[in-house]
C-alpha cells in the first residue's frame, strides 16, 4: 500500500487488537498504522486495556498512541458502545469497572457455549478460547463456528446464532451509562458515543440514547467511522450539533480479514464539527 496515502486520515481513534477481537497484536497494529501515515492512533479494545502497554512501547516519534478503551454499556434493553480516549490505564476506578465487565463476559461466554452445546455444537468454549488471548467475545465464537464449518461466514454466524433473539444469544449486564462515563472521566479521558448508526435504532430511539448520553456527561460522538457513507456522516454530524457534542473519527478496524474496513480509512469531518482533539 502507498505510504502516506492522502486518503488515510491523520487520526484514527477507534481500533482493535488481539487484546480483544482484533486479529493483529498491538505492536503489529501500530507498525501498520505508522507505515500507512496515520499520525494519531487510539487502541480501543472491548472492555480491555491489556494491549495498551505493548502499543505504547511500539509507538515512536511519528505516531502518537492515544490510550483508549471501548466499553460495553447496557441502556434500556440495548447494548451501546462508548469509547474512552486519553485514559490513564492505572486508574483504580476504571480497572475495577473493567474487571467487573470481564467477569460478566466470562459468565456470558460459558452460557453461550452451553446453549451451543444444547444445539449440538459442542466444544465452543474451548474452541473460542483457543482463538482469544483473554475471555472470548462473540466474534471469537463466530470465528469458531466458521472454522468448524457450522456456518459459511461471520455474518451468518451472528444472524443464525449470536444476535439478540437467536438461540445462542445471552444477554449481559454491562456498565450503565453513568458508570461508563464516570470510569472514563475519573481516568482523565473523554467519552465518545461509538458508531451511532450501527445499532439499528430508529431515529427516535437514537435521539433518546444520545440525550441519555449527554445527560450522563458524555463528551463526543463518533461522527465518522470506517463504514460511514457520506449521508451517514451528515446525519451523525447533525446529531453532534444538536446535542453539543465534539466529533470523533475512528475506523473500528479489527484486522485485514474484513475487507470493508481499512486501518486509517475514515471520511473527513464536516467543517462545522469541533473535533474531539481540539484541546489535545
Ligand atoms: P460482544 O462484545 O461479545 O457482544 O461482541 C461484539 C462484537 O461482535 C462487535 O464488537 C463486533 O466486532 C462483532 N460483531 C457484532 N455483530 C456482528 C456481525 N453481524 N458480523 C460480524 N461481527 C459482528
Ligand atoms: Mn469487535
Ligand atoms: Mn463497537
Ligand atoms: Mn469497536
Amino acid at each position: 500500500m502507498e505510504p502516506h496515502d492522502s486518503a488515510v486520515s491523520t487520526y484514527d481513534l477507534h481500533t482493535h487488537s488481539t487484546a480483544s477481537d482484533g486479529t493483529q497484536s498491538p505492536a503489529e497494529l501500530i507498525a501498520q498504522a505508522r507505515s500507512l501515515g496515520v499520525r494519531v492512533l487510539a487502541l480501543t479494545d472491548h472492555d480491555s486495556i491489556e494491549g495498551l502497554a505493548e502499543a505504547q512501547a511500539a509507538a515512536g516519534d511519528e505516531l502518537a498512541l492515544v490510550p483508549g478503551v471501548e466499553l460495553s454499556v447496557s441502556w434500556e434493553k440495548h447494548t451501546l458502545h462508548v469509547v474512552g480516549l486519553r485514559i490513564d490505564p492505572a486508574t483504580p476506578a476504571l480497572r475495577a469497572g473493567l474487571q467487573r465487565l470481564q467477569n460478566e463476559r466470562l459468565r456470558r461466554a460459558r452460557d453461550m457455549a452451553e446453549r451451543l452445546d444444547k444445539l449440538g455444537l459442542s466444544g465452543a468454549l474451548d474452541g473460542a478460547r483457543d482463538l482469544a488471548a483473554g475471555v472470548p467475545n462473540r466474534t471469537h465464537f463466530a470465528r469458531w463456528l466458521v472454522a468448524q464449518g457450522h456456518v459459511r461466514d461471520m455474518r451468518r454466524a451472528f444472524k443464525r446464532y449470536l444476535k439478540p433473539g437467536k438461540p445462542a444469544h445471552v444477554a449481559a449486564a454491562w456498565a450503565t451509562l453513568d458508570e461508563a462515563v464516570s470510569w472514563i472521566h475519573r481516568a482523565g479521558g473523554q467519552v465518545v458515543f461509538a458508531h451511532p448508526l450501527r445499532y439499528g435504532f430508529t431515529a427516535t430511539r437514537l435521539r433518546r440514547a444520545l440525550a441519555a448520553f449527554s445527560e450522563a456527561g458524555g463528551d463526543a460522538l463518533e461522527v465518522a467511522c470506517g463504514t460511514s457513507t457520506g449521508p451517514e456522516v451528515n446525519t451523525a454530524a447533525g446529531h453532534a450539533l444538536h446535542f453539543g457534542l465534539l466529533a470523533s473519527v475512528g475506523s473500528d478496524y479489527h484486522g485485514p480479514e474484513n475487507p470493508w474496513v481499512k486501518l486509517g480509512r475514515v471520511p473527513t469531518l464536516p467543517d462545522n464539527m469541533t473535533p474531539v482533539w481540539r484541546d489535545w
